[in-house]
């Protein structure tokens, strides 16, 4: 019976050495194509105000406002 466990946990350590072997193999392959291991995914960019710098709104927010202060404000 532990001859059979035995195996069983060589087979394991084989497949793992043979899985880690390919992955090698593939990660060499992908740094030759150019990847460098971080997600092709654009990081998030968190949406913060240019002007100010607030997450609650965008550039456009001022220039709204300045567009509505100055047409309410007699020129
Ligand atoms: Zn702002």
């Amino acid at each position: 019976m532990s001859q059979i466990i035995d195996q069983a946990e060589e087979l394991r350590k084989q497949a793992i050495a043979l899985l880690l072997a390919e992955r090698q193999s593939i990660d060499r392959t992908l740094a030759l194509l150019g990847y460098d291991g971080v997600s092709p995914a654009a990081p998030v960019k968190p949406k913060t105000c240019a002007v100010c710098g607030s997450p609650e709104h965008n550039a456009r927010f001022h220039k709204k406002k300045r567009i509505e202060a100055s047409a309410i404000s007699p020129a």
